[in-house]
């Protein structure tokens, strides 16, 4: 089973039929669904269109990006769990992550046991707004006891540096047993292909734990799912598990089972004492 933790839904028809069609031609079972952008519409018709796309899809999993700047944010966040949303979307394009509105935010979707998907690293958004987005800005969401989050795009092209930061948050979570705060690192591409193999392998290799910890995604559009890129990606990232020699286990849990505990919290019983090399 391969769900895809990372597709944005784009302006235009609603058809997840042909969606699911085009996901099954490429070997894909589901997704999370990201909604439209702040810029796209209304709260109520980006999560009308949200829903349209997801419900009664039990395999497309509504994700809300909400503007943490936008006045009412905090109550967007109780109003579109309300309505069924499953998680979270944030993009640091103007402001820190350890901004006081992103931080409320923030705090409402842990209380709500509500995850949050960050785009991290270089942004493609034709303007300068990047610096933002470095991994180690998100160190702040250290003071969210119970906040589940995953930086995409293993934060390309600081992925060294968000390495580091996971190694920090698995040292802080030894250090404070009853914070529930959980890292996740979404693969989404980001990297280009000539580094994929450098970046997985230094991840599997830091003697972190990082296997329930890695996440599936394709970047893809809903409204015209590129099966092409995403089967390429699959094939990829396959040889390159086959080449670190990961078990089966691990491979499912990258490509469906650490999503699956990403939104539902059913992480939180590890032990973070042996998670992390003890001499460091
Ligand atoms: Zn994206």
């Amino acid at each position: 089973m391969i769900y895809d933790g990372h597709i944005h839904i784009r302006p235009g028809k609603v058809n997840p039929v042909e969606l699911k069609e085009q996901m099954t031609q490429c070997g894909i079972d589901g997704g999370v669904l990201i909604s439209l952008s702040p810029e796209n519409g209304t709260f109520d018709s980006r999560v009308e269109n949200l829903l349209e796309w997801t419900e009664g899809n039990d395999e497309l999993i509504p994700f809300f990006w909400i503007n943490p700047l936008e006045t009412g944010a905090i109550g967007q966040v109780r109003r579109a769990i309300e309505k069924g949303v499953a998680g979270f979307k944030i993009i640091c394009d103007r402001f820190f992550p350890g901004d006081p509105k992103c931080m409320s935010v923030c705090k409402i979707a842990a209380d709500s046991d509500k995850p949050i998907l960050f785009h991290s690293g270089i942004l493609w958004d034709g303007k300068p707004s990047s610096e933002y987005c470095r991994p180690v800005h998100f160190e702040s969401m250290m003071t969210i006891n119970n906040l589940r989050f995953s930086l995409a795009h293993i934060g390309w092209p600081w992925c060294d540096e968000m390495i580091a930061v996971y190694g920090k948050f698995l040292n802080f979570k030894s250090r404070n047993p009853r914070s529930k705060i959980e890292m996740y690192i979404d693969t989404t591409p980001g990297t280009p292909a000539n580094y994929r193999e450098e970046v997985l392998r230094k991840l599997f290799l830091t003697g972190y734990d990082v296997e329930n910890s890695l996440i599936f995604g394709s970047d893809c559009d809903a409204n015209d799912y590129n099966i092409e890129w995403t089967a390429k990606w699959v094939e990829r990232d396959k040889m390159i598990y086959t080449t670190l020699d990961l078990s089966e286990k691990v491979v499912s849990g990258i490509y469906k089972n650490n999503l699956e505990a990403f939104i539902s919290g059913s992480n939180q019983t590890r032990d973070y004492k042996d998670l992390i090399p003890a001499s460091f």
